[in-house]
């Protein structure tokens, strides 16, 4: 049955703690930014989890000018690269929000979020940049991949035909807005379908609990997110009812922990569903709603996503065999059209035909599903003459009660080429298991020459504000 456009004017659009607007206030809102930002070549977004970065960047959309979302938690020197590489004319930002000096020196447009103009007629083409979002640094500078509208609009289609996603669903937000998680699939993606969002402002398994058991009907959320949850479960009925009611329950931005998988499986009888994506290409693969949530796998290709896998000397892998680890390429309406300011990057990121080398390591399992080995540059160790994937030790060592946190890296070694190393935050710092314990262990549950030769204790992993481990500064820890 259809909606009358008036019923759709009085739908909740967004909600951020007790501030809430309805399809039409954000129209009206987003409309009069964009007269505002008119032809502006290029707009940054001071992207703090408020309603006001929702509404700048539906304004951008709107104006047809391409936004440029920054994290107020970056640093000068990271704001000042991103500034520089983008050149945005001006940034918006809520009222309130005071901008360090770096980002001051751009003219200040002030977001009304209760402001109420005309919505434009489209400016823009399906080619035109949507957005350029800076990726997350977790192995070199952040990089500015440059969104086209196409991008956008094909990755949520994308989504809501494998998650079965409708007006009718509304999200549990807690993620920060500026990368393509919290902002596309967790903003632009709910407005897309006519749903509404929820956002928590800080992410805590209560609140969680509250909306949840209050009429949301999904999460996304990043690994860390689900691991606090996970800890919390056992003394929290509220949290097990409320994750147990859920339709949906997503799990994106970095591998999901096997163990923390298990655990809410088993306190809640839910699965999370894994999707795996980036900056560059948005949504590339998913777990269905109706399909199999297997702990470890992100699923299969999305509509109109084209993968393969590819060994080192470029032949594709055909076989679905679960063994045969290949770097994932992809090819589809979902990917970037470049790195900003960097042809030689874009150049070398694209292979003749055109697939788009993500530098993720993967297998395929029988049924087709895509199990994500970790990453070729920091995740694949090459040692004794085998090449082992970071991410199964990982997932190995997390299920020794001893263990809080685990992340495991290679280092040059004489003897094997390189040598298995564990870092670990022990769950007690006064008792942590010894390395001897850890390596019997590892080698008790995959094989003898996965277990790790070298542990370190840490009190905490780096991350960065995605929660994703930071394995380059490992070294340096
Ligand atoms: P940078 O490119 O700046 O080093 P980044 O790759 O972490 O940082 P993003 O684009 O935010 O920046 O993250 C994409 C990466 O995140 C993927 O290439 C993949 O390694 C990882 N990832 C995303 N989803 C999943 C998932 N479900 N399972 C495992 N890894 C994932
Ligand atoms: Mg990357």
């Amino acid at each position: 049955m259809g909606v009358s456009p008036d019923e759709v004017r009085e739908r909740v659009a967004l909600r951020f703690g007790p501030r809430t607007l309805t399809y039409g206030r954000l129209a009206g809102a987003a409309g009069a930014l964009a007269a505002r930002v008119g032809t502006s070549g290029r707009v940054a977004v001071w992207a703090t989890p408020e309603l006001e970065t929702a509404v700048a960047v539906t304004g951008a959309l709107l104006a047809g000018v391409a936004a440029v979302p920054l994290n107020p938690k970056s640093g000068e020197k990271e704001l000042a690269h991103i500034l520089s590489d983008s050149a945005p004319s001006l940034v918006l930002a809520a009222p309130g929000a005071e901008l360090p000096p770096v980002v001051g020196d751009l003219p200040r447009v002030d977001v009304d979020a209760s402001a109420a103009g005309a919505v434009p007629a489209e400016r823009a083409a399906d080619g035109d940049p949507a957005l350029i979002v800076y990726t997350s640094g977790t192995t070199g500078p952040p990089k500015g991949a440059v969104l086209p509208r196409r991008a956008l609009a094909t990755t949520l289609d994308a989504l809501a035909d494998a998650w079965q996603w409708t007006a009718d669903d509304v999200l549990v937000h807690g993620l920060p807005l500026f990368h393509v998680h919290g902002l596309v699939l967790g903003v632009l993606g709910p407005l897309r379908r006519g749903g509404s969002v929820r956002h928590l402002g800080r992410f805590s398994p209560e609140g969680v609990a509250r909306e949840l058991n209050d009429g949301a009907t999904m999460m996304f959320g990043v690994p860390t997110m689900y691991h606090r949850i996970a800890e919390a479960l056992p003394g929290d009925p509220e949290l097990a009812k409320a994750l147990a009611g859920a339709r949906l329950l997503v799990s994106g931005s970095a591998a999901l922990p096997v163990h923390d998988h298990e655990r809410i499986a088993a306190a809640t009888g839910r699965r999370v569903i894994e999707r795996y994506g980036m900056t560059e290409t948005l949504m590339n693969t998913s777990v269905r709603a109706d399909g199999e949530a297997r702990a470890g796998t992100v699923g299969v290709p999305l509509p109109g996503v084209e993968l393969r896998l590819v060994e080192e000397d470029g032949t594709e892998i055909g076989a679905y065999d679960g063994e045969s680890v290949g770097e994932i390429q992809v090819r589809g309406p979902n990917l970037f059209t470049e790195y900003l300011n960097r042809p030689d990057a874009t150049a070398a990121a694209f292979t003749a035909d055109g697939f788009f080398r993500t530098g993720d390591m993967a297998v395929r399992e029988p049924d087709g599903y895509v199990r994500i080995v970790g990453r070729k540059a920091t995740d694949l160790i090459k040692s004794g003459g085998y090449k082992i994937g970071a991410g199964e030790i990982e997932n190995a060592l997390l299920e020794h009660p001893g263990v809080r946190e685990a992340a495991v890296t290679g280092e040059p070694d004489a003897d094997l080429g390189e040598r298995i190393v564990a870092w670990i935050v022990p769950a007690d710092p006064g008792d942590p298991p010894g390395a001897e314990e850890l390596a019997d262990h590892v080698a008790r549950r995959l094989a003898p020459h996965k277990r790790p030769r070298v542990v370190r204790y840490l009190e905490a992993l780096p991350r960065n504000d995605m929660g994703k481990i930071m394995k380059r500064a490992l070294a340096d820890a």
